[in-house]
């Protein structure tokens, strides 16, 4: 299982040469979210966990951090101004990631543009952490999640959608839950800071205290300011600010886990062995059953 991992992940690394011009090291985990853009999904937590690995580096602080390459891809709506600012946003971290050579050595980052299904049958099989991070309550199942599980991928995720189901097959200790459920969500928008939760964070406030900064955009100023504003918005429906602590709690539990080889092979392991429930016969099987054939 792991030679044909790492034999996906020098097809995979090849792929993201030729479509987004970054060298991938397949020594180097896969950790990789590609799905349509859209808030609900959260990319901005993804790219907010990847500007807190780039600052721990800059800062000398590398210690158990475990070597990454972070891949997002996918489309936005044509009039989904947020969706194409978020995109922007992932390119320019990409970019001062993927431009500095002490920063590479420990992490890289990719956006890939015009994901399809013929991107996901190279991307699937080559990911290490599929990322399925929605705001609880929000995702009605999710299908690239299932795709990920059933090729050896171990998933860091929330209480949603099938993320749920999966998590009963394969078992708390083979899944890296973290964040709010959806009845956290609904309870915490009651009296939601987020200013309160950044000044408690000292990762997340020294996140974006590099965002204000304007160093992803250093010569288009002010280009972020709308997401800024939006992490730290009490109505922000997404609740980005609320989960970031738990996220980057749980990608340090990943780290440490992917550090001990057998381990994370035997968990890969697991899960491909617990993807059954989401094969297309037992799917149609229940549709047949539950849906087209009840009375
Ligand atoms: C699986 C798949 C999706 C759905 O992904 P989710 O993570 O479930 O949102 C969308 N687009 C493509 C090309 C896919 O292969």
């Amino acid at each position: 299982m792991a030679e044909i991992k790492l034999a996906n992940k020098q097809a995979l690394s090849e792929f993201v040469e030729q479509e987004c011009g970054v060298k991938f090291d397949p020594s180097m985990m896969f950790d990789v979210q590609v799905k349509r853009i859209h808030e609900y999904k959260r990319q901005l937590l993804n790219i907010l966990h990847v500007i807190h690995l780039y600052r721990r580096i800059l800062n000398g602080d590398t210690e158990g951090m475990v070597p990454r390459c972070v891949l997002i891809g996918g489309k936005a709506a044509p009039g989904y101004a947020m969706a194409k600012q978020i995109i922007k946003l992932a390119n320019n971290v990409a970019h001062m990631v993927n431009s500095d050579p002490l920063v590479t050595p420990y992490l890289r980052m990719a956006f890939l543009p015009n994901y399809n299904v013929s991107a996901m049958e190279k991307i699937c099989p080559g990911t290490d952490l599929s990322e399925q991070i929605s705001t609880a309550g929000k995702e009605a199942s999710g299908t690239g999640n299932m795709k990920f599980m059933m090729n050896g991928a171990l998933t860091i995720g929330t209480l949603d959608g099938a993320n749920i189901e999966m998590l009963e097959e394969v078992g708390h200790e083979n899944f890296f839950l973290f964040g709010l459920d959806a009845a956290q969500v609904a309870q915490a928008k009651v009296n939601y800071q987020p200013q309160q939760i950044v000044a408690q964070s000292e990762a997340l406030n020294g996140v974006l205290s590099m965002l204000k900064s304007g160093h992803f955009n250093l010569v288009e100023p002010g280009i972020f300011d709308h997401i800024i504003a939006s992490i730290i918005d009490p109505y922000d429906q997404w609740m980005t600010a609320a989960d970031f602590e738990s996220y980057r709690i749980a990608q340090e539990k990943v780290a440490q886990t992917y550090l001990d080889q057998d381990t994370w092979q035997q968990i890969s392991i697991r899960n491909s062995a617990a993807s059954g429930r989401f094969s297309s016969d037992n799917t149609i099987a229940g549709y047949r059953d539950d849906i087209w054939m009840k009375k």
